[in-house]
């Protein structure tokens, strides 16, 4: 017997149910309650709506949300709440497998708009606009983004100037470049708007400040001296109603300024916790940090709808016969089919993984005054949700082709979740852009404010440094560090399908890639202004190859952890293989840079191949087990092909 055959025989199928619990995890009830949505036909997915038709349908599933109290959770017990920012990501995360324009239209609603005021604002801000924001009776915007700066917010232009004569704010919209622009909920819905400007007091300039501006009078007109524009038709999200806003120095009341890091005086007087105004600023984005969690998850969760609906039709749909039968193939039969969709769901349940690590990182930090763990957590969250963003638009993309022509079909629902995650990797944080973050925050150790890419702190900071680079674990500390301490002296001797020996590839990668980038900026040592721009403009796709190493390292720690917890032996040794379809995968998809660098012989380099082949073929019995567990509801998934 071949040992292929020896380890498909040894494969117990385990208890899909267990699978399920697992990765429910610590929220499943939260999970449970969105899945239950999918009894109630307006919260179906739909295709082939005007775009009118479908923003009614949209503040439609939004305004029954917002009257059966669900969403309170993620917001303070004085509002009805729960307090629980877990529970409230995990319900959102979960939404993602309904129609995405309502996950934005609510993301923007409750996560983007109810959590500036949350959390930028103070209790009067708390008590009189919580309860209505909560209860979608202010729909509202956030409105950072302008027409000419979009991932350089500190850049932005609108200002607001405090009026020391009648102490108010005046919001000003200098020219066409400094208009907000895509804002969600702008075009339509919104009444009022948190909008991003630079603030001034008494001839002071204090950088980028939060205002509550209202935009929309109870009758929907524009408020005197707002101007509303709609971005109009889109790729995707067509529920969604984007659009523009402009003010023509448009009054507020001081109270408007949303105060928690700053405050103004009724004689412009201005004060804040925080001196300095980089730090300032970057701390007020800081506690934002939840959206983009938000956004890594939900993608995510569309990720396992597409698979879902891929995996199960490549299981029926059959095409040409095996040589001297009649028995015509189920498409899922051949590698190719297999190396397309296993790898990209082993992928999908790291991640899961990796977002539930998040999440709990989120609620124990969130809040707090740990400042190393509040950065380490923004860089976690940006790294990924840059590559969860970019696994959903490859993955989605090979579940449409996976489906032949019935996969373009609205009526199968591709197109959409294509359509609709496609701009994932753009908002709450361009995903180049977050990838510099990411690799910056591991080169100072966290040392710098999250958010800032000024690099000239970067290139002084690692010039000065003498010592290598420490790759610091993430999960499950002493079990990652004791499955490395048992990997053989020889690489060449350890089982490719040992974890430790997977671990040590990831993390060697990592570190190597990290070091190679502070040895190359070293050498601009002393460089300032342009130069200093210049040492770190040469080593930028370095520095991003680096910051994606390191996230696929965490994600494989989370996965490894995550089996670790679970008790069942055939789901363990199940999502044993996943994970090593998972780390063989990644690691084959970069072997041309583990040859390069002599961490792989030519001979071993063939064999993750072979390996990963050999995994497809265990895990196709497993396939539709696996994509089961994800328990996206049918009606969710709205795929005829699957009728
Ligand atoms: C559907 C939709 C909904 C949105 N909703 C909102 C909302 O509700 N509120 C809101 O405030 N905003 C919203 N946005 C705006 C969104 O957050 C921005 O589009 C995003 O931050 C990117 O900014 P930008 O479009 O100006 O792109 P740019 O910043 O101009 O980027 C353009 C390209 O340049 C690259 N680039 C930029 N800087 C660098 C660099 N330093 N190094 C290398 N490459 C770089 C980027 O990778 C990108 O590919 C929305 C956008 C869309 C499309």
């Amino acid at each position: 017997m071949s040992t292929t055959d020896a380890r498909r025989q040894d494969a117990v199928r385990p208890d899909t149910e267990v699978i399920r619990s697992v990765l429910d995890g610590r929220w499943a009830e939260s999970r449970r309650a969105i899945r239950a949505l999918a009894d109630d036909p307006l919260f179906h997915p739909v295709s082939g709506l005007s775009v009118e038709a479908y923003r009614d349908r949209v503040w439609h599933q939004m305004t029954t949300l917002a009257a059966d109290g669900r969403i309170r959770v993620g917001f303070p017990a004085a509002h009805g709440g729960a307090d629980d920012v877990g529970s409230w990501i995990t319900m959102f995360e979960t939404l993602a497998h309904a129609d995405l324009s309502l996950l934005v239209k609510a993301g923007v609603q409750w996560g983007l708009f109810g959590s500036a005021v949350l959390h930028l604002g103070t209790r009067h801000h708390h008590e009189r606009y919580l309860d209505d924001i909560i209860t979608l009776r202010l729909p509202g915007c956030f409105a950072m983004t302008e027409t000419g700066h979009g991932s350089d917010v500190q850049a932005l232009r609108t200002t607001a100037v405090h009026d020391p004569a009648t102490d108010e704010f005046v919001v000003h919209t200098p020219d066409a470049d400094a208009r907000k622009d895509y804002i969600g909920n702008a075009a339509r819905d919104g009444r009022s708007a948190v909008v991003f400007a630079q603030l001034t007091t008494a001839d002071e300039e204090h950088g980028v400040h939060a205002f509550l501006v209202p935009i929309r009078a109870d009758d929907g007109s524009p408020l005197a001296g707002v101007t509303i524009g709609d971005c109009g038709d889109k790729a995707g999200l067509r529920g969604v109603d984007n659009g523009r806003l402009g003010f023509d120095r448009v009054r507020v009341a001081r109270e408007n300024l949303l105060d928690r890091y700053a405050q103004v005086a009724a004689d412009g007087s201005y004060t804040s916790p925080i001196a300095n105004p980089n730090r300032r600023f970057f701390t007020m984005l800081g506690t934002l940090v939840q959206g983009r969690v938000s956004v890594a998850g939900a993608s995510g969760s569309a990720t396992k709808s597409a698979l879902t609906i891929a995996v199960r039709y490549a299981e029926r749909r059959r095409q040409f016969t095996v040589p001297g039968t009649d028995d015509e193939v189920a498409v899922l039969d051949y590698r190719a089919h297999q190396r397309r969709l296993l790898p990209a769901l082993a992928t999908t349940y790291a991640m899961h993984f990796a977002q539930s690590q998040l999440v709990e990182e989120l609620r124990s930090v969130l809040g707090g005054d740990d400042t190393h763990a509040q950065r380490e957590l923004e860089s976690r969250a940006a790294g990924l949700k840059a590559v969860a963003t970019a696994h959903a638009t490859t993955t989605i993309q090979e579940c449409r082709e996976a489906c032949g022509g019935a996969g373009y079909l609205s009526e199968n629902r591709l197109p959409q979740l294509k359509a609709d995650t496609d701009v994932f990797t753009t908002f709450e944080g361009d995903n180049t852009v977050l990838l510099q973050l990411v690799a910056k925050e591991l080169l100072t150790g966290y040392r710098e404010q999250f958010g800032n890419l000024d690099f000239s702190g970067t290139v002084r900071f690692v010039s000065e440094q003498v010592v290598e680079t420490v790759v610091e674990r993430t999960a499950g500390r002493s079990l990652i560090q004791r499955l490395v301490d048992a990997v053989p002296g020889r690489d060449e001797d350890a089982d490719l399908r040992d974890r430790g020996y997977q671990l040590k590839l990831f993390e060697s990668r990592e570190k190597h890639l990290l070091d190679g980038a502070a040895r190359r900026l070293r050498r601009a040592s002393g460089a300032t202004g342009t130069a200093a721009f210049d040492a770190f403009n040469e080593v930028q796709d370095h520095l991003l190859t680096a910051a994606r190493a390191h996230v696929d390292r965490v994600v494989l720690e989370a996965f490894v952890a995550a089996i670790d917890t679970c008790a069942d032996t055939a789901a363990t040794a199940l999502l044993d293989r996943v994970c090593d379809l998972y780390a063989l995968s990644t690691i084959e998809a970069h072997r041309g840079w583990y040859l390069e660098h002599d961490r792989l012989s030519p001979a071993r380099s063939k064999a993750v191949t072979a390996t990963v082949n050999e995994l497809c073929a265990e895990l196709r019995p497993h396939a539709r087990q696996l994509v089961d567990a994800f328990a996206v509801p049918d009606a969710f998934l709205g795929a005829a092909i699957l009728d």
